[in-house]
């Protein structure tokens, strides 16, 4: 098999080939066609994550590793007792994979699980054309989906209906406000509008961002670069129920949690990178929820490709690149040039 791996912490991706895994047990061998970039591999490419003030959390990785998160592919070979899946089946793969054993991986929240193995960060992902699957608990049937966007319901899918459920908003118009129009903004309002019906306020500083938002089905786009962006939210909203902020930095923190009503919601999604900093007294006086949302259980992964399957959830734009193109996907990424999402093809 061969895979774009990281060799060195930031530096272009290097093409290696090396044995094909075999199937041992419950494993299922899959084929890679497709898998979406995320910005977290920006970030694991990266090697740490920024904490603010100086501070780096650092991602303490066995190189090389393979990245690719959002995972498309074939089964094409089963370990001995490997069970409820066919040669030939295609599937998008659960990735945040626990070790099984601890108390949040007992109760459902493997994503939440310190062990691990996470396909595409401790266990090579879908930036490899073969990818080894532990189970088939954890392959999931996207109906007629195309391939180039099937993947990315297991990483921004699934991490907007995450957040969107924690949200706590459900059939109501200009409550919700969405900050960042990437891929998971994107993502964030189909399933806003499919699961919750929501039509959310989207906010970015990039008005191509925001056209493609509104075509998408946001009720207002605002851009936060304006000087009054916070005064036309309130005027629209009366103080917004929840912000979902897929950013995470500093400035979009801040502006996010002031555009909340009291007893408001602010869930935080990017891992931008930063310190949040929050006046004390407004968290009392107004009870500011602030809580964090990382990816999403299985049990919600479910959830979300029942309604896929059903052909509830709009299609997000993604474009197609190469899988040769990873190394460049991820710059483009970094430097906010990909409208949506993208996704390397293999061949
Ligand atoms: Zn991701
Ligand atoms: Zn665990």
């Amino acid at each position: 098999m061969k895979a774009y791996q990281v060799i060195e912490s930031g530096e272009p991706l290097q093409l290696n080939e090396f044995e094909t895994p075999e199937p041992k047990g419950t494993e299922v061998l899959m084929k890679t066609i497709a898998c979406g970039v995320c910005h977290s591999d920006v970030h694991i490419h990266e090697g740490a994550f920024d904490l603010g003030g100086g501070n780096k959390l650092p991602l303490p990785l066995d190189k090389p590793y393979t990245l690719g998160h959002e995972i498309f592919g074939e089964v094409i070979k089963l370990g001995p007792d490997a069970s409820d899946i066919k040669i030939g089946d295609k599937r998008v793969i659960y990735p945040w994979i626990g070790c099984g054993k601890c108390d949040v991986c007992k109760v459902g929240d493997e994503h939440l699980c310190a062990a691990g193995p996470v396909l595409g960060v401790q266990k090579g992902g879908g930036f490899g054309d073969h990818v080894l699957v532990p189970h088939s608990r954890y392959l999931m049937d996207a109906g007629d989906t195309p391939a180039h966007l099937a993947g990315s319901y297991a990483c921004s899918g699934l991490t907007a209906y995450t957040a969107l459920k924690k949200s706590g908003v459900k059939d109501k118009e200009n409550a919700l406000i969405i900050v960042g129009a990437g891929g998971l903004g994107m993502m964030g309002i189909q399933i806003a509008k499919a699961a919750f019906n929501t039509k959310p306020i989207v906010v970015d500083v990039d008005d191509e961002k925001l056209k493609l938002a509104l075509q998408n089905g946001a009720s207002h786009v605002i851009n936060s670069k304006h000087e009054d962006a916070a005064q036309q939210i309130q005027m629209i909203t009366g103080g917004a129920e929840a912000v979902i902020d897929f950013v995470g930095s500093e400035l979009s923190t801040e502006f996010a949690t002031g555009l909340l009503r009291k007893g408001g919601k602010y869930v935080l999604v990017g891992l931008y990178g930063g310190e949040l900093k929050q006046p004390l007294p407004l968290v009392v006086l107004l009870e500011r929820n602030i809580q964090g949302s990382y990816v999403g259980s299985l049990a919600n992964m479910k959830e979300l490709m029942a309604l896929v399957r059903d052909g509830k959830i709009d299609p997000i734009p993604v474009e197609k690149r190469k899988a040769s193109e990873a190394s460049q996907t991820l710059q483009d990424l970094k430097d906010g040039k990909i409208m949506g999402r993208a996704a390397l093809m293999h061949d």
